[in-house]
């Protein structure tokens, strides 16, 4: 089949790879996004994310995608059955006391790490602003003004934040803005560990892993809003910013460097959706704040679906079928 893949993000990357396996395939990204170069890949999600981050992890096996494991340390409650299943997908987990938190927290080893991303969207894409206009049964698409629709069998949206102002039709995907702040203190664990602070409400993660005195931290309320059509960036009021910032340097004495952000995309329950739009266009989108972690599962998952017509239930977009308008909630990745 000539399969058209509408967004060179991680998903869009990601199916590239697969897809091109056995089929024809050509990516078209706008170049409107800007990634950062590592994000973090964890296991210690709950339920079927786990199963997904899971198939993610053997996609980064698969494609020598580049990444570079951590250990980790979880704060608060954590049930005993939520560590079973992280052990259960190879986590090795252990209550202890750590010294340099001055808390108790589950340590997890083999279920975290940074994912070069730079390294995973490094596929041929051709440069081209796509557009798409609805039929009843078939789309249209427009690649730069030109319309591409009769080159390809099919056509996957993957723009993520993007990808409702690219249709003319309403899905059920909201974007959002989403900020982290590189940090300076003096604990340099902070530069070779994870740490989930759930008691304190952020997390925190190496920013180039060998011990220096930099950290990126993280997790403020999400700013509903949409990304610009020109991609250039246009920094949202971000009114937490000092308080995220406060708890941050309550654990861990430090200050914030900079603050860098950019745009993710919800659905009604949080968790990723894909499934077919039209008889010749398919979607997956809703990746929030862990597509490094659930996205190039969604894209095996896709694939299962196109070459096999196999479905994962708990993902399918028709589960939203009926929802008009909806509030965006908690990222899933969050405990
Ligand atoms: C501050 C911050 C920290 C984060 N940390 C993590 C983390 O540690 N781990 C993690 O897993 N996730 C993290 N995320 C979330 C992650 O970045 C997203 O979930 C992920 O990028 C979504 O992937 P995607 O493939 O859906 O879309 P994207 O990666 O956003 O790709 C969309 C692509 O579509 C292209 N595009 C847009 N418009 C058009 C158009 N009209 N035509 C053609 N192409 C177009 C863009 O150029 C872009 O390349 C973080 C996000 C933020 C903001």
């Amino acid at each position: 089949m000539k399969i058209g893949i509408i967004g060179g993000g991680i998903v869009g990357s990601s199916l590239y790879r697969i897809l091109s396996e056995r089929h024809e395939v050509k990516v078209f990204d706008a170049s409107i996004k800007t990634q950062f170069p590592t994000l973090i890949h964890s296991l210690l999600l709950k339920g079927c994310d786990i199963e997904l981050a899971s198939l993610s992890l053997q996609f980064y096996n698969k494609y020598r995608i580049k990444r570079m494991d951590f250990t980790s340390y979880t704060l608060g409650e954590v049930s005993d059955d939520l560590v079973s299943s992280w052990r259960e997908h190879g986590v090795s987990a252990r209550e202890t006391y750590v010294d340099w938190i001055g808390e108790k927290a589950i340590e997890a080893k083999g279920g975290d790490s940074l994912v070069d991303i730079r390294n995973l969207v490094s596929v041929p894409k051709e440069k081209a602003k796509v557009e798409i206009s609805t039929g009843e049964k078939k789309a249209t698409v427009k690649a730069n003004g030109k319309d591409v629709t009769e080159d390809f069998d099919i056509f996957v949206l993957t723009a993520g934040s993007w990808n409702s102002n690219i249709i003319d039709e309403r899905l059920p995907l909201k974007p959002y803005y989403c900020w982290a702040s590189l940090m300076k203190g003096h604990r340099r664990e902070l530069d070779k560990f994870i740490v989930y602070d759930y008691v304190l409400g952020f997390y925190s993660r190496p920013a180039i892993g060998i011990g220096s005195p930099l950290f990126i931290a993280g997790d403020g309320d999400i700013i509903e809003m949409k990304p610009p059509e020109d991609g250039n960036m246009r920094k949202p009021e971000i009114k937490d910013r000092e308080l995220v910032i406060s708890r941050i340097r309550r654990r861990f004495e430090s200050r914030s460097i900079y603050v860098s952000g950019n745009f993710c995309e919800g659905t009604p329950d949080m968790r990723p959706l894909y499934g077919r739009l039209k008889d010749n266009l398919y979607l997956v989108g809703g990746l929030n704040g862990y597509g490094a972690e659930v996205g190039p599962g969604m894209a095996m998952l896709l694939e299962m679906m196109i070459d096999k017509g196999e479905e994962r239930k708990s993902y399918i977009l028709d589960r939203f079928n009926g929802i008009k308008d909806f509030d965006l909630g908690r990222e899933p990745h969050e405990l």
